[in-house]
């Protein structure tokens, strides 16, 4: 019996893929409890579920929710902040003053609920209904990540949740000293987690261990990330290979990729985030141990860090799905369609990352990155009901043809009308069911004002 059952829409499925998946014209999906029960032709589901609650998708695409698999939904409390821009003169200036000085090591735990409902509701009223989220803030602990899945809870979106393992002291430079005892503090914090809310479980949320990089960290600390997530089952979610590898190969004497390899730390059930200044032997590593990655190429741009050779990685079978940093808007229809258009004209080939490959990023491929693949990704009898109604705001005909187009080229976060997680409806009519919305972006505001006077701005 379905308790939902969502008609007349086109209906993508992408099941085994977005190009191999049916598309179902007047098509039809049942929900019964937080599953899909059968995916149709409207007439005939119609017929069979008469009692169902009924959502009608006339005129609207039907498609599963987008996952997102990299994040750090406090970020948005220093969203354009007015620091003074002229003392960056390199990334590694923006890290250690944008990321860590101004904004990590000054994150509170209220600052974190606040902006993870902020950052959580705005990403599923544009689709977004999975993230992978690494929380970081080294003096919110303990407590970062309760405060973080308190939010998440709130706002209804699906989430793996983990804090950043980090030996990185606030306040010293990581040339200086690094201390492992501060990496201890954030394996308890995922340990904590991992309690309550365990990895491979029946759960919304879950733990994924967090790990911040290869050079945050001694080799000792790695390994012991490696034995943390074998012993929880968790997997691991870490940056790679986002600054250009001579700071590693000066330190270490090999990339990124190679200390992750001989740390035991990569396998089928890591999650490497940016990896941009990749070697053809780095990526053959990715390639053989089946790490999985989560492309940002907003966040890579912003930090005038290069482009990630994701064609490649693609053509050696290597699973790369999509992230962003939350630096920029949350509207996720705007990072595919960056997503689409870089690798085009960085290699000056329209051929590149077609729009179905570019929806695979956050379909089928971020369900895989995280494991979910069974779960999440595609609309099919037995998945979790997480489900998008999009009413295409189009100039020319929306159609089983097109619609992939459309969606990579045309589709923005508000032509999103309704959004299931869980089967839940979270989004009704474009707007939040779960939090309200005015009180949600007030509070963000709020802690956003208490970060930025820290940082002497007047405000
Ligand atoms: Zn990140």
């Amino acid at each position: 019996m379905a308790d939902i059952l969502i008609t007349n829409g086109l209906v993508l499925t992408c099941e085994k893929d977005v190009l191999s998946g049916p598309i179902i014209p007047d098509g039809a999906v049942a929900v019964e409890g937080n599953k899909i029960l059968e995916v149709g032709s409207s007439a005939e589901l119609a017929a069979k579920y008469a009692g169902a609650h009924r959502i009608d998708a006339s005129g609207c695409i039907v498609m599963p929710g987008f996952v997102i698999t990299h994040t750090h939904m406090p970020y948005v409390l220093g969203h354009n902040m007015p620091v003074d821009f002229s003392r960056l003169k390199s990334f590694w200036d923006m890290l250690q003053k944008m990321g860590w000085e101004w904004l990590e090591d000054i994150t509170t735990g209220e600052g974190i609920y606040a902006a993870t409902r902020y950052a959580a509701a705005k990403m599923l009223k544009s689709g977004t209904t999975t993230v992978c989220e690494m929380v970081e803030g080294p003096n919110a602990l303990p407590g970062a990540l309760s405060s973080s899945v308190r939010a998440i809870e709130e706002v209804g979106i699906r989430a793996q949740v983990g804090f950043e393992v980090t030996e990185r002291i606030p306040g010293v430079s990581i040339l200086e000293r690094m201390d492992p005892a501060r990496a201890e503090e954030g394996f308890q914090e995922n340990l904590r987690l991992l309690k309550s809310h365990p990895a491979g479980g029946e759960g919304r949320i879950q733990g994924r261990l967090g790990v911040h990089t290869a050079y945050t960290n001694s080799p000792d600390t790695l390994r012991a990330a490696r034995s943390f997530a074998d012993q929880h089952g968790c997997g691991i979610q870490i940056h790679a290979a986002e600054i250009p590898r001579a700071f590693l190969v000066e330190k270490y004497g090999k990339s990124a990729p190679r200390v992750l390899e001989e740390t035991g730390v990569l396998g089928a059930d890591v999650l490497a985030v940016h990896c941009i200044d990749m070697t053809d032997e780095d990526l053959e590593i990715f390639q053989r141990r089946g790490v999985h990655v989560a492309h940002t190429p907003m966040t890579n741009s912003l930090g005038g860090n290069g482009v990630a050779r994701v064609p490649e990685m693609l053509e050696l079978g290597i699973n790369v799905s999509l992230g962003h940093d939350c630096f920029f808007t949350l509207d996720t229809p705007e990072y595919i369609r960056y997503a689409y258009l870089l690798h085009k004209a960085h290699n000056a080939n329209p051929m590149l990352l077609p729009p179905f490959q570019a929806l695979d990023l956050v379909l089928g491929n971020g369900a895989r990155a995280l494991g979910l693949q069974e779960r999440i990704g595609s609309l099919a009898a037995g998945k979790r009901a997480d489900i998008l109604v999009i009413r295409p705001d189009a100039p020319a005909p929306v159609t089983p043809a097109s619609v992939t187009s459309w969606i990579t080229m045309t589709f923005r976060g508000r032509d999103v009308e309704t959004v299931l997680v869980d089967g839940r409806v979270v989004v009704d009519q474009g707007r939040m069911t779960t939090v309200d919305e005015e009180e949600v972006a007030r509070k963000c505001r709020e802690e956003a004002i208490k970060l930025w006077r820290k940082n002497g701005i007047d405000v």
